[in-house]
């Protein structure tokens, strides 16, 4: 007869280990399942080109990860995770050669988007500068966490956050301004006009001033592979290349913890249509390059940025994400871009670079957008296609076939669209909880949504520490 087991985690994403440490490190056996052949979900590196070019698939830059008050309560620097900090967190060119640029510093920021738009941004980051710990524990919450912490900032956060993008860009005149804005909000790959995407601008703005967006040093992997040595450290323990297609694949325990998506969930605990209106989202298509040099961005910020936005304006923005939440081909893509090796060049040999970006398709689109995608990036970086040494291409398919959560290659496991990034992944007191008492979701499916931050796994966690424990 097995041992029973406190807890069987089943996924090792940034949220499934991230729940598995917290229950392991109080006191409870643990052990996690993960289909692929090594641990880490979104946050994984490969070489997916050439030798010696070690590329991010999924997640690249870590606002939310340098902020997340779950990450923030581990010893993960002890267990190899270093952050490195670009020249410019973000730049956001336009094809006259200048470029908006999210900065460290609120000043330069506003001094990018032109002296008519300078005092409204300085104006609506003012309330919320140093403020980051109390944003980001309020924001990055859950609904049935009671009230807020910080009641008189978070209530000051919504009534802006609140808004639409749409909304929030009103307030701006010039095209910088209103790009940057689009450009964070198509993070949420919803539609400008929705509820809350202005929040979602402002807390990747303030990120940037506060927090920086660094990449981990080696890749995301070293995300994974700091909360799987911890995770090992406190007595867990982790199984790969082990798919679970029933419950009964697993040891006995008392929770089973799912880092999976919804439906993936009601499947193998048999649970029926346990979630008839989760609708999952759109998709992206993801190119990884191995160069034989830096991107060649004629506007100058964007040649020492981690992050490039390929927009440039609120218009194209909104027409690129209308497309694709409208199951339209991809024409002038919007495209999120990242450049790694600027600040961490061992990821490549000498003097070559590795080039990371994705633009947004619809779900389940099996087209090839490298064209339209390389087309874009020409018209801001001339000569880019010179310097492709290799490239590797992931539609919706391909991501799908990768991580069993990407349903049609949906990367937010889950439309973020109207309330959808709140209410996730159905209207529940506590959406961590199934109609199984032993059974729990702790996905990206789950508030706080989408991003390597582990806080649904966190906040999982808890719900299950509170049912085993009554703690
Ligand atoms: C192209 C792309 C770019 C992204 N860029 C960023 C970025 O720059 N920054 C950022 O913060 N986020 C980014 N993200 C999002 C981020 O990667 C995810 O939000 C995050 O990884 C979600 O974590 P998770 O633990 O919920 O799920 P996942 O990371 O998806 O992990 C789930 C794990 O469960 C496993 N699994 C699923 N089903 C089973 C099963 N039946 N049996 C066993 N194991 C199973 C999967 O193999 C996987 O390892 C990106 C994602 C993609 C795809």
């Amino acid at each position: 007869m097995p041992t029973m087991l406190d807890a069987v985690v089943v996924g090792a994403g940034p949220n499934g280990l991230t729940a598995a440490v917290e229950l392991a490190r109080r006191g409870l056996a643990v052990e996690v399942y993960e289909a692929a052949d090594a641990i880490g979900g979104g946050a994984r590196t490969e070489e997916l080109t050439l030798p010696g070019f070690r590329h991010d698939p999924c997640s690249a830059v870590h606002p939310l990860g340098i902020g997340s008050p779950a990450f923030a309560a581990m010893p993960l620097a002890g267990h190899g995770l270093e952050w490195l900090h670009p020249g410019l967190p973000m730049a956001h060119p336009f094809p006259d050669g200048t470029a908006a640029v999210l900065s460290r510093h609120v000043g330069e920021t506003a001094a990018s988007l032109g002296a008519r738009d300078a005092g409204t941004y300085r104006r609506t980051m003012a309330p919320f500068r140093g403020k980051w710990s109390a944003i980001a524990r309020d924001f990055l919450r859950t609904q049935w966490d009671g009230p807020p912490r910080d009641p008189v900032g978070y209530a000051r956060f919504g009534m802006v956050g609140g808004l639409s993008a749409a909304l929030l860009a009103r307030r701006f005149q010039g095209p910088k301004a209103r790009g940057l804005l689009a450009g964070l909000a198509a993070h949420g790959i919803g539609p400008l006009t929705g509820i809350g995407t202005a929040g979602m601008a402002l807390v990747f703005a303030l990120a940037a001033h506060e927090r920086g967006w660094p990449v981990p040093r080696g890749g995301s992997q070293a995300i994974a592979d700091a909360l799987g040595s911890y995770l090992r450290e406190q007595g867990g323990t982790i199984h790969t290349g082990f798919e679970v297609k029933r419950l009964d694949d697993l040891p006995p325990a008392r929770a089973y913890v799912f880092d999976t998506s919804p439906t993936a969930l009601a499947r193998i605990a048999g649970l029926g249509n346990a979630y008839p209106r989760f609708k999952y989202g759109p998709s992206v298509f993801k190119i990884d390059y191995a160069l034989s040099g830096p991107v060649p961005w004629t506007a100058e910020p964007a040649r020492r940025a981690g992050t490039v936005h390929v927009g440039p304006t609120y218009e194209e923005i909104d027409a690129a994400l209308g497309a694709a939440l409208g199951g339209r081909d991809p024409s002038v893509p919007f495209l999120i871009t990242a450049q790694p090796t600027l600040v961490d060049p061992g990821r490549a040999p000498a003097g070559k670079h590795t080039f990371w970006v994705y633009g947004h398709v619809p779900n389940g689109w099996e087209g090839d957008a490298t064209e339209v995608i390389e087309r874009q990036i020409e018209r801001f970086a001339p000569g880019f296609r010179d310097l492709v040494l290799a490239r590797a291409v992931a539609g919706p398919p391909q991501l799908a076939a990768r991580n069993a959560n990407y349903v049609g290659g949906d990367i937010a496991i889950g439309s973020v669209a109207g309330l959808r990034l709140l209410v996730r992944p159905k209207l529940a007191r506590v959406p961590y909880a199934t109609a199984h008492p032993a059974v729990f979701l702790c996905s990206s499916a789950t508030p706080p949504g989408p991003g390597v931050h582990g806080m649904s796994g966190h906040h999982a966690a808890r719900v299950v520490w509170r049912r085993l424990c009554g703690g």
